[in-house]
């Protein structure tokens, strides 16, 4: 039984190992570069934004019918020959698969890959019952002859290099193997397993498609397994989640459109199997098979009701959101999820495997978007997390420490930046007249000690405002600032070097003194009430500003502004006007300048410093603002020296960063390893939290490369 730590300490201790495995992170690193191009390809002259809303869209329709089309598939399955049964949890279905092998006789059992299977841990239950089962995927069938569980949906055994699966392969068939004679290993495979299929009197299968109006099942596969599976044994046994049943043929073939491409890259799979009803069979002594349709339910009926989590039941079990999540990619599928792999794994373990298997597991995510990005079936992936996180806390019935301070501080904002303020003569001992604190105090665990950090600026942005603010007589445009946290607080710099190109394009600019915090900590953290009373309050502060445009420097308080606010206040309909005109004015920095102000490269000097961009997780993905940063640094006279990875996330992911300094810590490397190796004198971004990390991190490896905001960039190089 798969177990996974449920306190973040021994987490933490298990992540660490797993960063030492350089086999794992090379492995994932290669195929998260190769799939990335495939997944293009494959889409390539398709569109796939129509695609990704039609399969939202016909799964969604299926949610509330799951009954309904159950009864379908019964009625026209039966009618073929088919069994069906039911089973209400994982150990029913267990149950009910030993008793229909019981009755038949069945003494061997094989299996083609099913995640339904893994999630009942089917295997052990059959086994325990004295049953021989043998998985027939290559890689379910490593996995299964060293006792673990897969490490990713589609490619269970990723995770291990040929040395290990030809040492296994030795110890089990008792021949000397040479790990660089992969040949010999699979004909060594297909040996072992060609004699199981024979002998077997039992096939087990999983199905990615019930076809209620025809009663048909689907099974997409690339080894040609699951069809030897389905037929050669006399008794077939399908265990399906209630989630895979779809009205028709159509709805299947939609999905099939995206899966397979999805999934590997491939534009479909080596193998698509349909069956419909018990056909002849020359094994069986009727002469005809043995067909069993086991549907699973394990609170999927419950999830197709939740207004929040019904959306996880799209899950088509592509595993892309596992290929492109970055933490993943470091740390592999034994550390990033329970049963179920990737960001969906985060989600469903809460549901299906128990809080205690969820609750260290669900902190663990940096809300970077990539998952939500590329999901076929669009699933708001980091949404569902953080409800997820707050679901484990609700069943919990307490809350961390951090949690209580969010919510007393964060409501109110004069004791919010009283605190702030505080915290600079806090840090004075430490930091003297520094910039930077360059050396965390003892209490702090040195894990924290990989990036410098800046400190709290002794006058906020707020306090500077009448003294810096542009005095415009006859503005062409209003716009107030929204500054969050750390453009106010800690880097005011950062709005100030903007202002004169404001002010060259006569923009009248405001400061609204009632806005606070975005309230984006308070939703990480699972505080959903807090987020909510601070969107108030920052809604209200900007009402009366009389403002064309919100201007904002950091990309996540724009993004949790523009996204957010609507998942926060949707549902009131005395908001949703007051919502729509807020978020509708809300931009980022680059499109401001290169589409509303239109700003022109006579207006720059021109430094043609060679520059490195980093895309905010929140811009390129939240706000999908990809192209006009780089359009403004051109216009602004940088080299552009692209990076590898440039929209990947940089580690800092707000409190996520204190939570596993560690996985942060080896984001940030990889990221400024780029950089430099890119040979940027300078690396800039839009969100100061990024500005954060990266220069933190610059400074404490001694690095050259100066980090700053795009704004201050492009505000210095401005021609007087
Ligand atoms: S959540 Fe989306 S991306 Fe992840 S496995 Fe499911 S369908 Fe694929
Ligand atoms: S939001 Fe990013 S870190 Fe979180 S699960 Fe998705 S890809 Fe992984």
């Amino acid at each position: 039984m798969i177990r996974t730590p449920g306190d973040v300490k021994t987490y933490r201790k298990e992540l660490r190992e797993a960063l030492q495995n350089t086999f794992l992170r090379q492995t994932l690193d290669n195929f998260a570069a190769a799939y990335r191009e495939s997944r293009a390809k494959a889409f390539e002259g398709m569109d796939l934004e129509s695609l990704i809303a039609e399969i939202a869209s016909r799964k969604d329709s299926a949610l509330p019918r799951l009954d309904e089309l159950l009864a379908e598939f019964k009625r026209n399955a039966e009618s073929v020959g088919a069994v069906i049964h039911e089973a209400a949890t994982a150990q029913e279905a267990n149950e009910i698969i030993a008793r229909i092998a019981r009755e038949g006789g069945v003494r061997k059992v094989i299996k083609s890959k099913s995640m339904t299977a893994e999630e009942t841990f089917l295997n052990d239950h059959l086994e325990r019952e004295g049953l021989q089962v043998t998985e027939t995927d290559l890689g379910e069938w490593i996995i299964q002859l060293r006792r673990e569980g897969p490490s990713h949906m589609v490619m269970p055994a990723i995770h291990l290099s040929r040395h290990q699966v030809a040492e296994l392969f030795a110890r089990v068939t008792g021949e000397p193997m040479d790990p660089d004679d992969i040949e010999k290993m699979v004909k060594v495979a297909r040996r072992t397993l060609r004699r199981a299929y024979l002998e077997a009197d039992m096939g087990v299968s999983g199905a990615n498609f019930a076809i209620a109006d025809s009663g048909t099942l689907g099974l997409v596969t690339n080894e040609g397994n699951a069809r030897l599976v389905t037929t050669l044994p006399r008794i077939h046994v399908a265990l399906v989640g209630l989630d895979k049943l779809v009205p028709d043929l159509e709805t299947a073939l939609t999905i099939l459109k995206a899966l397979p491409r999805n999934a590997t890259g491939q534009a479909i799979s080596t193998y698509v199997t349909w069956i419909t009803g018990a056909v002849e069979c020359a094994a069986a002594p009727s002469g005809r098979k043995e067909l069993h349709i086991v549907f699973l339910d394990n609170g999927r009926r419950a999830l197709a009701k939740n207004p929040v989590f019904s959306q996880a039941l799209r899950c088509v079990r592509c595993g892309a959101c596992a290929n492109v999540c970055p933490i993943y990619r470091l740390v592999g599928g034994h550390n990033y999820g329970h049963v179920y792999i990737g960001a969906i794994g985060l989600i469903l373990t809460a549901f299906y495997h128990g809080v205690e298997n969820a609750r260290a597991l669900v902190l663990n995510c940096l809300n970077c978007q990539a998952c939500k990005a590329v999901c076929p079936a669009g699933i708001d992936l980091p949404h569902l997390i953080k409800n997820a996180t707050r679901h484990v806390l609700d069943r919990e019935g307490r809350r961390p420490l951090k949690n209580v301070l969010l919510r007393t501080v964060l409501k109110d904002r004069k004791l919010f930046h009283f605190l702030l303020r505080k915290a600079y003569l806090a840090q004075k001992p430490l930091a003297g007249d520094e910039p930077l604190l360059r050396h965390l105090p003892l209490f702090f665990d040195k894990a924290h000690g990989f990036r410098s950090l800046p400190v709290v600026n002794p006058r906020p942005l707020r306090d500077r405002w009448d003294r810096v603010r542009p005095d415009e007589k006859a503005p062409r445009m209003r716009v107030a600032l929204f500054g969050g946290c750390l453009v106010d607080f800690v880097y005011p710099e950062q709005a100030e070097s903007v202002l004169p190109i404001l002010e060259k394009h006569a923009v009248a600019v405001d400061y609204p003194m009632d806005q606070t915090c975005c309230g984006l900590p308070a939703l990480m953290a699972a505080e959903k009430e807090t987020a909510r009373d601070v969107a108030v309050q920052n809604i209200r502060a900007f009402e009366d500003s009389g403002a064309d445009w919100i201007l904002t420097l950091c990309a996540s308080c724009g993004s949790h502004l523009k996204e957010n606010y609507p998942k926060l206040l949707g549902d009131d309909p005395a908001w949703k006007e007051r919502l729509q005109a807020f978020t509708g004015k809300v931009i980022d920095l680059s499109s401001f300048l290169v589409k509303v102000l239109k700003i022109q490269p006579e207006d720059f000097r021109g430094t043609g410093a060679k520059t490195a961009y980093h895309a905010p997780c929140h811009l390129c993905r939240g706000l999908k603002v990809v192209e006009e940063p780089r359009k403004l640094l051109d216009i602004a006279g940088f080299q552009y020296v692209p990076a590898p990875d440039e929209d990947v996330c940089c580690g800092f992911g707000g409190s996520y960063s204190l939570e596993f300094p560690e996985i942060s810590a080896e984001l940030l490397k990889r990221k400024l390893d780029h950089v430099e190796a890119a040979g940027a004198e300078l690396l800039v971004t839009d969100c100061p939290g990024c500005v954060l990390q990266l220069r933190g991190g610059m400074d404490k490896r001694g690095g050259r490369v100066r980090v700053c905001h795009i704004g201050e960039a492009v505000g210095e190089g401005l021609k007087d």
